[in-house]
């Protein structure tokens, strides 16, 4: 369980600033999620169901585990009280021994209940609830069941939503798809080219240089078919690109990070290196 994600070496914790070019998800996330979870005495009062379940899809490193930690962050802020976030990568769910995936799941909503409002966020959640075929073995079906049965007692739980994500959406069972259960489903695409422009600016927004102009526009272009997560590593190497030119001799030097002067160069050398 944690309130903030941040990264090993980050200052900060990672929150709506950090997510470029996906202000239509941040804004329907505040809807569906932050306002419901937040005055979920409201829902009640009207005998209104809020949502229960969200279903983020899209190709890999779109932003979908990224923006679901900036929620727990931005949750948070927002000052009414506490939101627990919980986080489970689909196959970490899943146990040898017989029952043990069922009762971690059981376990993981009992948790989650007693810490309302709370979040359950299952990352990669096509490896915890495949479809269901002949196929599928005994296990995995009791497991998307067991699931299933969760999801359905959310109805007394108000203040616990359930997130999942996935690059699979066509491999995920279709029962958890239907009304009651992921009731939303918000696509992830790639990122077109003002998306590009802003996720730049996001992962070099603490860099003395900025890329803007002609040269970000270069940039944004050279990068068609990147995803967030290539955008980020294309910033990460033209550093590294920045430091060896900086430093011939890098590896017996501490490198103090104000002298570094990253440039246009830089991220082109970075760009043939991908
Ligand atoms: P997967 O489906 O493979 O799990 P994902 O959609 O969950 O991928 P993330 O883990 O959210 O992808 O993204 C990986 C990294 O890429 C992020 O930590 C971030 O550095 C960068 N990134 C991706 N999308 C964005 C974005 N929209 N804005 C800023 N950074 C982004």
């Amino acid at each position: 369980q944690r309130s903030a994600k941040r990264t090993k070496y980050s200052k900060d914790p990672i929150d709506f600033c950090k997510v470029g070019g996906l202000a239509h998800h941040l804004a329907t996330l505040r809807e569906v999620i932050i306002i419901p979870l937040l005055h979920s005495n409201v829902f009640a009062h009207f005998n209104m169901k809020a949502p229960r379940g969200v279903l983020f899809y899209g190709p890999p490193g779109t932003g979908k585990t990224l923006i679901a930690a900036a929620l727990a962050t931005e949750i948070n802020r927002e000052g009414i009280g506490k939101v627990a976030f919980f986080e489970r990568k689909g196959a970490d769910v899943l146990d040898k021994w017989v029952g043990g995936s069922e009762k971690n799941l059981r376990d993981l909503f009992d948790k989650a209940t007693k810490s309302r409002p709370s979040i359950i966020f299952f990352d990669e959640l096509d490896g915890l609830a495949p479809i269901r075929d002949k196929q599928t073995d005994q296990i995995h079906s009791s497991v998307v069941a067991t699931l299933l049965a969760l999801m359905d007692g959310l109805d007394n739980k108000p203040g616990l939503i359930v997130i999942g994500a996935t690059n699979r959406i066509e491999a995920i069972d279709p029962a958890l798809r239907r009304p009651g259960r992921f009731d939303k489903e918000m696509y992830f695409p790639l990122p077109g080219v003002e998306a590009r422009r802003e996720i730049l600016e996001v992962h070099t927004s603490s860099w003395k240089f900025k890329p803007n102009g002609r040269f970000l526009k270069t940039l944004v272009d050279a990068t068609s078919g990147y995803s967030g997560a290539d955008l980020q590593a294309l910033c990460s190497e033209a550093l590294v690109r920045c430091m060896k030119r900086t430093y011939p001799c890098l590896k017996k030097i501490k490198v103090n990070p104000e002298s570094l002067r990253i440039d246009e160069c830089d991220f082109l050398n970075a760009r043939l290196n991908l």
